[in-house]
């Protein structure tokens, strides 16, 4: 079974509005609210591919609840540590053909003590766990170092962790000694963290990129790259995967639905090329739905035979 860690989870509010006016009141008659945070749209992948997950974090006060309640009413298992602050809403204005305006609320402020009642939480929690994925922003006043200090944690009991962060947590965890065994960085992502510009038809520099000192000791790290798929470094083998053309309805949440790929091959001790080619396939699959974190599980088998592997 996976268990996925989503620290900073939120109730995603969708309000579809024709025209959006600006310092007047908008109206809005059919309202979505999604348990989200890219944990969670691991999770609800997971779920819709049949594989046993179970997810974990924070969550607190009544959104807290709404997001444990719309869990347990969708079957799927969950065992949060309870906070004292209440989880954050993020809402997304869909208006104006297209346009999409979002508010995103940081969330509730965490202290270090919340981390330590957490890592007291993952111990109880992680017997029939293989895989655990990490996703997303850290929780507002936990340490920078707290995706170190939980990777740590998991090495320790011999569990293989999927990180999918950005930004310093992620650097902070890549200059530590706690490695995670994966990492699913997009471009975007990397050049953030190098400081390089980067293209697609420059994958030659990339591979040296991802033999510097940063990158060293994770086993399996996959670029994503949108519409042209993944450049990996699994060991010291390098691949390019090609995904084929699809029409693309929503894109947002196919970096998760790759992760929940890459935690559902990994646990089934699938080979590399079948690993790469999961990750892809729920990835593109994400983008062929209108709503983010799902996927039709019936279209699997045709795109897996689609995407391409090959050893560069
Ligand atoms: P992130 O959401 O983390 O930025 P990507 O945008 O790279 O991640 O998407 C992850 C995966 O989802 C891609 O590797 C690919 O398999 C699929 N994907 C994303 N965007 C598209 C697209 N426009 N067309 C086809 N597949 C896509």
């Amino acid at each position: 079974m996976v268990l996925t860690i989503t620290l900073n989870p939120s109730l995603d509010i969708s309000y579809p509005i024709e025209h959006l006016k600006i310092n007047d009141v908008n109206r809005c008659q059919e309202v979505s609210k999604t348990a989200g945070g890219k944990g969670l749209n691991v999770t609800r992948v997971l779920h819709q591919m049949g594989h046993p997950v179970c997810a974990t974090g924070f969550l607190g006060g009544n959104i807290g609840r709404f997001i444990a309640d719309q869990l347990t009413e969708n079957g799927i298992q969950h065992d949060f540590q309870s906070i004292a602050g209440e989880t954050r809403n993020c809402i997304a204005i869909l208006h104006d053909e297209g346009a999409q305006t979002e508010i995103l609320e940081g969330g509730p402020v965490l202290s270090e003590c919340d981390l330590v009642a957490f890592e007291e939480h993952l111990n109880g929690l992680l017997t029939d766990h293989d895989i655990v994925t990490i996703s997303g922003s850290l929780s507002k006043g936990l340490p920078q170092t707290s995706y170190q200090s939980l990777i740590a944690q998991l090495n320790k009991m011999g569990k293989k962790v999927i990180l999918d962060s950005s930004g310093a947590s992620l650097e902070a965890v890549l200059v530590s000694k706690d490695k995670p065994y994966a990492i699913k960085p997009n471009l975007t992502e990397i050049e953030e963290l190098t400081g390089e510009k980067l293209s697609l038809d420059q994958l030659a520099e990339l591979k040296t990129l991802l033999m510097t000192e940063l990158f060293e000791g994770i086993e399996f790290i996959m670029i994503s790259l949108g519409a042209e798929g993944a450049f990996a470094k699994v060991g010291a083998d390098y691949y390019r995967v090609s995904i084929p053309k699809i029409n693309v309805v929503n894109p947002v949440g196919s970096g998760d639905s790759s992760v929940a790929g890459l935690a559902m091959a990994l646990e089934q001790g699938k080979s590399v090329e079948a690993v790469l080619k999961t990750a892809m396939t729920l990835g593109l699959l994400n983008t062929m739905e209108a709503k983010t974190g799902y996927v039709d599980a019936a279209k699997f088998q045709t795109y897996f035979d689609l995407v391409d592997v090959k050893k560069v």
